[in-house]
């Protein structure tokens, strides 16, 4: 599999699935554009280690301003964009009754508005080459609901509808638009939920397992590598009628 000569943006790429996905993006031979927040400089060396020219772009993809920008921004440096990776994503978990309005606000603009802006920006570009891969991170969230996390499984499901809109929209072309829907990852995100479960009883370990053990019958984590290799699948030419799907990668999660 080959990326040589393409450009990707792949958005929340500075931690966790994003950056594993940049990784194997630019492994393959794609100049990349990280996005994100926290350790940038220690995301940029990481990525740039496979040889590839990658940059960082600043936005906050719940502004649509800063996205045209950081769109715009890829291209001009990097001539194309041909791969475009929606992953930058936010999580809370609460009642809804009890559901601060402001979070579900940032949480659909993160998730999902994000999506929408950056691929109608990034369309006419891969039309006018006729090619593209937009790939979207949902997750099994996206195709099952749990309780207490109402904006993120409207957001989720919500991704995965826009993405069976572009990809008929994109049909006749050499442009797919696909989503990819992991179940528990390890990343700071996932963290989070178990440092709030071993607050209960003190006990990481215990935590882990019963996260795990609640949802995910492999009782084992899917890897930010791995879904880079899923995404890697989606780019090569094999996958050019893999059109409009909501791919779970998630130890048997949605099998249930
Ligand atoms: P993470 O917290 O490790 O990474 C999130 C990334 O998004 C970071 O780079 C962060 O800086 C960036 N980000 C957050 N807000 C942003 C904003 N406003 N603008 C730009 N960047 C922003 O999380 P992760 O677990 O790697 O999650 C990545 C994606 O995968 C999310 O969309 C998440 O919903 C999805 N997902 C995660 C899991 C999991 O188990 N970890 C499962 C299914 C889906």
């Amino acid at each position: 599999m080959k990326l040589n000569g393409r450009s990707a943006l792949v958005t929340g790429s500075t931690s966790g699935i994003g950056l594993g996905i940049a990784c194997k993006l630019a492994e393959a031979g794609a100049n990349v554009m990280l996005n994100g927040f926290g350790d940038v400089d220690a995301a940029v060396a990481q990525v740039s280690a496979y040889g590839t020219r990658v940059l960082h772009h600043p936005a906050d993809v719940s502004d649509a301003d800063q996205i045209a920008e950081m769109v715009a921004e890829t291209e001009r440096e990097f001539g194309t964009l041909g791969v475009l990776v929606n992953n930058a994503g936010i999580q809370h978990v609460a009642p809804i009754e009890s559901f601060p309005a402001e979070r579900w606000n940032s949480i659909i603009a993160i998730n999902l508005s994000s999506a929408f802006h950056t691929i109608r920006l990034a369309l006419p570009g891969m039309r006018q080459r006729n090619w593209g891969r937009i790939i979207n991170v949902s997750s099994a969230h996206g195709l099952v609901a749990s309780a207490q996390k109402s904006a993120y499984v409207a957001a989720k499901h919500g991704l995965v509808g826009l993405t069976k809109s572009v990809a008929l929209e994109t049909a006749t072309t050499g442009i797919t638009c696909n989503a990819i829907c992991p179940g528990w990852v390890l990343t700071p995100l996932v963290q989070q939920q178990i440092d709030n479960i071993a607050k209960a009883h003190g006990d990481p370990q215990r935590a882990t397992r019963e996260l795990l053990m609640e949802k995910q019958p492999s009782l084992d984590f899917v890897t930010p590598e791995q879904l880079g290799e899923l995404t890697l699948f989606l780019c090569s030419d094999a996958a050019i009628q893999v059109r409009g799907v909501a791919w779970n990668m998630d130890g048997g999660w949605v099998a249930q």
